[in-house]
């Protein structure tokens, strides 16, 4: 198909990504090949040195942790490499990212049956020059040769379908990563919208929660219940244990989100004895409430610093729009709610609305 727009739009996260693509007026998210709407941002390669990317690569990530590597956006546009030790082969940040965008483009052309070479790629607001640099390198890697970068915060108020024009209106942009917390006040001005102020975590993200749970209840108690004397996640020799459990854990609390209590599942470890050890334990929506509460607390304050910085009250913000995954949570909404006082908007899919917002501009690129 012939366009005379970019039309596409990627969200390059540092925990998943997404590509959207402008379908008339509306933002549609391209599924990957295993029906999902967001791709883990993980890479891994293997003995052959064939590259894995996404959920596969999550999978080798577990079993085989020096193979596989994500949250490689944190590391974009520093001198960094990444070591894989079965093949011998080293990365950097950017072509980590590059893989990404190849397989988001993969998933274009499986769905859609077009090869794309230009898509408008988004970036925290705070990313810094040398960072969106990088960016830039990594679409070129994965052969874009068009890629104007769009900041994040800008994106999710597109697809909120704040207008460039007209809107007066402060706004907030509460955006809970998996390991990232940025919150930014934008505004329309001139015909663009411009970030007025920003400020954020680079560690503090729904990843918290699965630690706060592990830390605090069950590491705790298997360590006593299988005389596990030195089981601590800082432990190498404890490092598949608590890959294993992390995971187990995250989608104990992805299912707290609609269940009131789940039981972990899918974790067997070998024990100090070389017995098998399996954590067969209830997480109840209460537990999870309370380990949540001082972190999202955390996030509540720095909105507050960033808009005091501006000299803004909370009565001066229109409406805050909740992005990130973790947001999903009815007792997230609520805490986050309620410690901020401003009304909350999260009518459009948090884990997918800074791609539709990025397809949404893509749709005014040339
Ligand atoms: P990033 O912007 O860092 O790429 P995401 O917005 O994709 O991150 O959020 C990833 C985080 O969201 C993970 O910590 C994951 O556990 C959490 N998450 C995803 N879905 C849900 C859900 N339904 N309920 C609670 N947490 C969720
Ligand atoms: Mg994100």
């Amino acid at each position: 198909m012939q366009r005379a727009t970019i039309d596409f739009g990627i969200d390059l996260g540092t925990t998943n990504s997404a590509v959207a693509v402008l379908n008339g007026v509306t933002p549609e998210i391209i599924k990957n090949n295993q029906d999902a709407d967001v791709t883990p941002s993980i890479v891994g390669i293997d003995r052959r040195g064939a590259v894995r990317v996404g959920g596969d690569a999550r999978d080798l990530s577990a079993s085989d942790p020096d193979n596989a590597y994500g949250e490689f956006k944190r590391q974009m546009g520093a001198n960094y490499r990444y070591t894989f030790k079965r093949s011998g082969q080293t990365r950097a940040p950017e072509e980590l990212s590059a893989e990404v965008l190849k397989e988001l483009r993969g998933n274009v052309q499986q769905r859609l049956g077009e090869t794309i070479d230009a898509a408008v790629i988004t970036v925290p607001a705070a990313f810094e020059l040398h960072q969106c640099d990088a960016t830039r390198k990594a679409a070129e890697l994965a052969g874009f040769s068009q890629s104007p970068l769009l900041q994040e915060p800008v994106a999710a108020a597109l697809a909120y379908g704040f207008q460039a024009e007209g809107d007066k209106a402060y706004w907030l942009v509460y955006d809970f990563g998996g390991g990232t917390f940025d919150a930014a006040v934008i505004k329309a001005e001139e015909g663009t919208i411009r970030v007025v102020n920003h400020g954020g975590d680079n560690f503090l993200g729904g990843s918290d929660f699965d630690w706060a749970l592990i830390t605090n209840l069950i590491a705790p108690r298997l360590s006593k219940e299988h005389s596990l004397a030195d089981f601590t996640r800082d432990n190498l020799k404890w490092r598949t244990a608590f890959t294993l459990l992390k995971r187990s854990v995250e989608r104990a609390k992805i299912r707290l989100s609609r269940e009131d209590s789940v039981w972990i599942d899918e974790c067997r470890f070998q024990g100090n004895n070389g017995e098998t050890v399996e954590p067969d334990y209830e997480l109840t929506r209460s537990a999870l409430i309370s380990a949540a509460g001082p972190i999202i607390r955390r996030s509540a304050e720095i909105c507050l610093r960033v808009l005091e910085e501006k000299r803004l009250a909370p009565s001066a913000i229109e409406r805050v729009i909740l992005v990130g995954g973790p947001t999903l949570a009815p007792y997230f909404r609520d805490q986050i709610g309620n410690l901020l006082g401003i009304r909350l908007d999260h009518s459009v899919d948090p884990l997918t609305v800074v791609a539709k917002g990025a397809a949404d501009f893509a749709g005014t690129q040339r």
